[in-house]
């Protein structure tokens, strides 16, 4: 028998839509990380119990949110960093889709402090995944903002028997941390398991830092064994480090792309710079490289997946070719690279 059709309470919809965005607590941190970013903050310290499906906290200190938007900050469709489609089409910040706080708070109990750059003082709200929220009460905070996810998916439980051991989920969130830790030489990071610190590195201001912060995140021997790269042409830029053919490795698990500082996943980058080695690597080995892209936002669509790991070029061949071209004319020309030249 067919049964009247309703619209879904909010928070049902946000539940929804939480199933997209999140899918294990790495996910929460990941776009309390993002916002963090956009907001302009120079340390963000996250803070994990029991790999955080007990509690997972992000705190920052940009640019805050003024208590009057806090509650739609929380609320679905509403975003301070796009307004019009000609945004959507040019996005310049790490979130753009106003859902990441509305699905979280959904499915977990969840509290935001915030205070904004020139108000004197904090204001915080809570929920408990069922879209009431409460008053906002003043808090005690420095400038910034501080989000706590308590609880995660105690009201999905079906969602809650995929989590792995406290151990695995950690392990994920430590790998996306360090992601983003390579991600932003400039933003001074600290993460926290159980009470303990397990990663901290600190804002890059020079040379000596920055190879310092690398080699804490990449490893010494890849510091010593790399290129760096700077090439530039019109509308793209691709720079970094590149590991040397001789510091080769058996597994992938040291590479890492970047597009206009956005984590990606990203199958013809990853090609492009397999092929850039392929003369100088053996088979079955594989190369260790550190590579920002930079190209104009409007070349790049960010709006391809919830999660927002995929990115589209609007003129993929392009990209790839240049990215090739470059990583390759290091890797087999070294001293001639080192000197500067830029891609052919
Ligand atoms: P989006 O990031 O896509 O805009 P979110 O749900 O993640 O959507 O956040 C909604 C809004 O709340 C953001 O647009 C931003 O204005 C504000 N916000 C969220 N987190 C922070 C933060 N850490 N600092 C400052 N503002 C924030
Ligand atoms: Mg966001």
């Amino acid at each position: 028998m067919r049964q009247v059709i309703e619209q879904l309470p909010g928070y049902l919809a946000d539940q929804i839509a939480a199933g997209e965005v999140v899918e294990r607590p790495a996910s929460v941190v990941k776009e309390l990380l993002e916002n963090a970013l956009d907001s302009g903050a120079t340390q963000v310290d996250i803070l994990i119990d029991e790999g955080g499906e007990k509690k997972i906290s992000v705190i920052d200190n940009g640019s805050g949110i003024p208590q009057h938007e806090l509650l739609l900050a929380v609320s679905r469709h509403a975003t301070s960093k796009i307004k019009t489609g000609a945004d959507l089409a040019a996005v310049a910040t790490l979130g753009f889709r106003g859902e990441a706080l509305a699905s979280i708070s959904s499915v977990s109990r969840f509290e935001i402090v915030s205070r904004a750059q020139d108000e004197s003082a904090g204001w915080g709200l809570a929920a408990e995944g069922d879209g009431r929220w409460t008053e906002p009460q003043p808090k005690a905070a420095n400038p910034g903002t501080a989000v706590h996810v308590t609880d995660l998916f105690f009201n999905t439980p079906a969602r809650k028997k995929f989590l792995r051991s406290a151990r695995t989920e950690f392990s994920h969130i430590e790998q996306l941390v360090k992601r983003v830790m390579l991600s932003r030489p400039e933003v001074g990071f600290k993460l926290v398991h159980n009470n303990k610190v397990v990663r901290q590195v600190f804002a890059v201001t020079d040379e000596v830092s920055l190879k310092k912060r690398l080699s804490q995140l990449m490893g010494a021997g890849f510091v010593d064994q790399s290129l760096r790269i700077d090439f530039a042409a019109q509308d793209i830029k691709v720079s970094g480090w590149v590991g040397q053919p001789t510091f080769n490795r058996s597994q992938t698990d040291m590479q890492y792309v970047f597009v206009n500082g956005r984590i990606v996943r990203d199958r013809l980058l990853s090609f492009a710079l397999k092929q850039a080695y392929a003369d100088v690597l053996y088979h079955g080995r594989h190369p260790a490289y550190l590579v920002f892209i930079e190209i104009p936002h409007e070349l790049v669509d960010v709006n391809v997946h919830p999660a927002k790991y995929e990115v589209r070029f609007a003129n993929g061949r392009w990209v790839y070719d240049f990215l090739r071209r470059s990583v390759r004319e290091a890797v087999a020309k070294p001293l001639v690279a080192q000197a500067g030249s830029g891609a052919s």
